[in-house]
């Protein structure tokens, strides 16, 4: 498989912009820095930040055990995912395969890059429909969006039926692994070097607990790495963000006892929620969230406003009809949530 004839024509031959930090990239030197327009005086972030961001990837690759040269940041996942479609998807002519119900950024990326989305729903179990996927892609088709776990559905993909999609899709296969940490498999990051054509895209916005700092990260091959690389804006992780993700890869037994709590509170939450009389169904969960079938999503959405709770109300989605999906919560909020429900039940 030629990856390289999958890219947008002007990628193929763009230059990326030099910035002074990669010209002269020693920072840490004991060096007179008059080459970025800086202002010289200390506020701990008057210089521009590493552009390669070399501390937080080290670490990445130390946790995840895939080389630096295979991980490339980004300012939160949906920044990644935008460089994806910016590499691979000729505006007006490419298009990208979704399958519904899934995450909303997908389409929004599509949109916004002139790039056509072809949906393929989900069965009724919430699993890949594998061949109408492969049998209906042709040149232009350059990503297929694999989220798993998914959401709002919450459950992941038989790794059968992904791997044949990796294996048969003549594109780029983006896995979505925002909910890996959450996950009782394992992430497709094992098997990245058998398959030229994969990207996976993770997040430190859910289990790692800093949605607020913006941090993506993305993982494929040293060549898909290198284009994303070059088509970056040069500053894209800022300082702050840096410093942060850093702290925390550092302590990522916080993040494994966190996540231990969260998946005991989901078993306590999924057990709670069949009992309450208007939920119909509590779809299995294999993430930080629970999809549920109620019998009025909407009245039961504006209920739990009014209660001062609020959950995301999928009612509009394919497959989705009545649905509302909770997060996981502390133990307190969940417990008030249960007791919320009882009380409208
Ligand atoms: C929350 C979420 C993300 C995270 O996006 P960030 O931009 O990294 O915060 C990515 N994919 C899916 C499916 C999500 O639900």
């Amino acid at each position: 498989m030629n990856i390289e004839n999958l890219l947008r024509e002007n990628i193929k031959t763009i230059k990326a912009y030099s910035s002074a930090r990669d010209e002269y990239k020693d920072a840490s030197a004991d060096m007179v820095f008059i080459d970025a327009n800086e202002n010289p005086y200390q506020t701990n972030v008057n210089r521009y930040p590493d552009p390669q961001q070399t501390k937080v990837k080290t670490k990445l690759s130390e946790i995840k055990k895939v080389p630096t040269s295979q991980i490339l940041l980004g300012n939160g996942s949906d920044e990644v995912l935008d460089l994806i479609f910016r590499a691979f998807c000729e505006p007006n002519l490419d298009h990208v395969i979704t399958l519904p119900p899934t995450y909303g950024m997908y389409s929004v990326l599509a949109d916004l890059n002139a790039v056509e989305i072809v949906k393929v729903e989900l069965d009724k179990t919430f699993q890949p429909k594998v061949e109408e996927v492969l049998a209906l892609q042709n040149d232009n088709s350059k990503l297929l969006f694999i989220c798993s776990p998914n959401n709002p559905t919450a459950n992941s993909f038989e790794a059968q039926k992904v791997e044949k999609l990796i294996k048969n899709f003549r594109g780029i296969v983006v896995i979505d692994e925002a909910y890996i940490d959450f996950s009782e498999q394992e992430s497709w990051l094992s098997r990245l070097d058998e398959f030229p054509n994969l990207i996976i895209t993770q997040t430190l916005s859910k289990a790692y607990g800093l949605a607020g700092i913006r941090l993506g990260v993305c993982y494929a091959s040293e060549f898909i790495i290198s284009i994303l690389n070059k088509i970056k804006p040069p500053y894209n992780v800022n300082q702050l963000t840096q410093e942060r993700a850093l702290e925390r890869l550092n302590r990522t037994d916080e993040v494994t006892l966190e996540v231990s709590k969260i998946l005991e509170q989901r078993q306590i939450l999924e057990k709670a929620l069949n009992s309450i009389s208007f939920i119909e169904t509590v779809f299995s969960s294999d993430a930080n969230f629970i999809l549920v079938r109620v019998d009025d999503a909407s009245k039961r959405y504006s209920e739990l406003i009014d209660k001062g709770i609020v959950v995301r109300n999928r009612t509009t989605q394919p497959l989705c009809e009545n649905c509302l999906r909770f997060t996981v919560g502390t133990e307190a909020e969940n417990k008030n949530l249960i007791k919320t429900l009882k009380e409208l039940s």
